[in-house]
């Protein structure tokens, strides 16, 4: 079987989790994680910006929208055809996540129906990066400029591109990364959360050890806080020495990973012959983490069963938000199409290109077949 994601893991990533058991012979939050955050920073390339690592994406998330003060009474909009995560991290700090629809070739915001959405509530705008894309985003941030609104990216699937010239998390207002065990780079689970905006990221330092302040600066110098005041409500949602070690190994790799993604969404691009129509986004630019198309609905489960049946591992990247019964919302007409025809193919970096041929020939094939 062809798995739809798998992370790349070699002896790098052992030998990272042994010097956590030999070396620091401490697995909390310590010095991989101090470490991973530098690194991280200075494989951004900006000095003024500000990573906080975390327990996991979802975190990132949640702590961002908080940290940005959005709360009960306060609204985020969100495209609807996302992981779940994005949507159960806005409604974890008493916000409600309103969904809009997307654009039907990239499957990003639609920022049209983001401009319809917006109410004396909205808070903040929640762009994802859908499978990596990011076509539409700097309209999202003008719209986000007129109405004096945060731009909270989940950019969950981003992590390794760039955007405008840059590694994705060197510019925009605040960015969540994913390291979760099929994301482009893996910690096993974890996340990041990326900003120029020094009192969010101090904020967020805190809100991850409980709300204990200053409590970061402690671990990192292996200290922990005693005597201390609370003041908001926090999470134990750091990272920890054994997730960054893991996050460390991985970072030095990401170059070749991002090649490898690239090279096979460009053979899969090259191959595949209509119906089947690819989600567009910029190979040159962005660092695919998955590659949905988009096929004729009325066959699209007998394609996924042929496919299950070649032995292919295909998924379904995102049922929409508003259709789920506590995020039920309307007007998404698009995304409800998308949902229809969907389907995600295998793209991970223990894949070939001859893997990408053989999973292409096995899709032409079906239908050709009908
Ligand atoms: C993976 C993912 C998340 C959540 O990240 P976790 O690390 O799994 O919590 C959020 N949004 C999107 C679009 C994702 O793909």
């Amino acid at each position: 079987m062809i798995k739809l994601s798998q992370a790349t893991l070699g002896q790098e990533e052992q030998d990272a989790i042994a010097r956590v058991f030999t070396q620091h012979k401490y697995l909390g939050m310590g010095q991989e994680v101090k470490l991973f955050e530098e690194e991280l920073t200075a494989y951004i390339g900006m000095p003024d910006r500000h990573v906080v690592t975390v327990n996991t994406g979802t975190s990132a998330l949640h702590l961002a929208v908080q940290a940005c003060g959005i709360g009960p009474g306060d609204e985020v909009i969100i495209p609807s055809v996302t992981y779940v995560a994005s949507f159960q991290a806005v409604s974890a700090t008493g916000a409600k996540p309103v969904a809009c629809d997307v654009n039907p070739v990239t499957g990003f915001m639609d920022p049209d129906d983001v401009r319809r959405r917006i109410t004396p509530q909205t808070k903040a705008l929640m762009p994802v990066h859908y499978a990596s894309g990011t076509e539409g985003l700097a309209e999202v941030y003008a719209i986000a400029q007129a109405h004096n609104l945060r731009v909270i990216e989940d950019a969950a699937h981003a992590f390794g591109g760039t955007y405008q010239g840059r590694p994705v998390g060197a510019i925009g207002d605040v960015l969540c990364f994913s390291f979760d065990g099929i994301k482009n780079i893996t910690c096993g689970e974890g996340g990041a959360v990326v900003t120029g905006d020094v009192a969010v990221a101090a904020k967020i330092k805190d809100l991850r050890l409980l709300a204990v302040h200053k409590d970061s600066d402690q671990r990192f110098s292996g200290q922990r806080s005693w005597d201390f005041d609370v003041i908001d409500q926090g999470w134990r949602y750091h990272m920890s020495n054994i997730n960054a070690a893991i996050g460390r190994a991985q970072l030095k790799k990401v170059a070749g990973f991002v090649d490898l993604r690239r090279a096979l969404a460009r053979q899969y691009r090259t191959l595949l012959k209509a119906p089947v129509q690819p989600i567009m986004v910029d190979l040159t630019t962005v660092a695919p983490h998955i590659f949905p198309i988009l096929v004729p609905a009325e066959q699209r489960d007998a394609f996924q069963e042929y496919l299950k049946a070649h032995e292919i591992e295909t998924g379904l990247h995102y049922k929409p938000n508003h259709l789920l019964s506590r995020y039920r919302g309307t007007g998404c007409p698009n995304a409800e199409v998308m949902w229809a025809q969907m389907l995600t193919l295998p793209l991970h970096c223990n894949m070939t290109l001859a893997d990408v041929d053989h999973i292409a020939t096995a899709v032409n094939t079906f239908f050709k077949g009908d």
